[in-house]
């Protein structure tokens, strides 16, 4: 793991998550939502993202960094993620990086929570390999109340998204009391069932890997007296979207 810009707070290599095969995940820097449970907190403030000058430069010394690891992408069916953060708060960025990777013919990954205007995440998904949508709260008082933000554009674009045949995996936070309540959960199977061709989605149990960073910032945990689901929690919840016709996958 190595500190490399302002743009890009962390680049990991070797990584079996986020995506098929063995990646290099480049969380970008800059959330517009704030997550109670969000496991990279440092991550959210957008800070000196904006000094970033050279794109050009920059998108260069990034490609360079991904294609180390090319003989290992060849051989797990691997690629590069650009994860967060949001990379969608970075444009210019993200889609320069697409498309030098595109070019170079390694497998992307966009990692990204919805919340960006739709011109923006079409160009993006459009140019990316794969999409990872994570969907997490659908009633909007909710959301706004444990993200930050309002959910309306966020399902507005998924909606959009479903028309424009990119490939796309769904991804759910299982979040105790959060998102993990019956009302959400059911209201989430009825809108991808009635707006969304989707019906694989990958369920994120809630760990706590991310506590001691949260007291190292000194930011307050809103969720520090919540522990990861059960098993049969995440069983129950499995069912819930099984019985109404979904495939799930724990993990992802
Ligand atoms: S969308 Fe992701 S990166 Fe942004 S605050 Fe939520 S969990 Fe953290």
């Amino acid at each position: 793991m190595v500190n490399i810009t302002p743009s890009i707070f962390k680049i990991q290599r070797y990584s079996l998550h986020d995506g098929p095969g063995i990646r290099t995940t480049l969380f970008f820097q800059g959330c517009p939502l704030s997550c109670q449970w969000c496991h990279n907190p440092e991550s959210q403030a957008m800070g000196k993202v904006s000094e970033v000058k050279n794109i050009g430069e920059l998108v260069e010394s990034l490609v360079r960094e991904i294609e180390r690891d090319r003989i290992f992408y060849d051989e797990s069916g691997g690629g590069v993620t650009f994860s967060g953060g949001e990379p969608l708060a970075q444009p210019e960025l993200l889609l320069a990086l697409l498309s030098a990777c595109r070019e170079q013919e390694i497998h992307t990954c966009l990692d990204t929570c919805g919340f960006a205007p739709f011109n923006i995440l079409k160009a993006a998904s459009t140019a990316a390999d794969l999409v990872l949508f994570d969907i997490k709260i659908i009633a909007d008082q909710d959301h706004q109340a444990f993200t930050g933000k309002p959910v309306g554009q966020i399902l507005e674009n998924l909606r959009k998204l479903a028309h424009s045949r990119v490939p796309l995996k769904l991804r759910f936070p299982l979040i105790p009391t959060r998102t993990d309540t019956r009302d959400n959960i059911r209201q989430m199977i009825e809108f991808l069932r009635s707006q969304t061709p989707y019906r694989d989605i990958h369920i994120l149990p809630f760990h706590t890997s991310g506590e001691g960073k949260y007291e190292r910032l000194k930011i307050k945990n809103k969720l520090n007296h919540i522990c990861p689901p059960t098993k049969e929690r995440v069983e129950e919840v499995q069912q819930m979207f099984e019985v109404k016709g979904f495939n799930t996958t724990i993990g992802g």
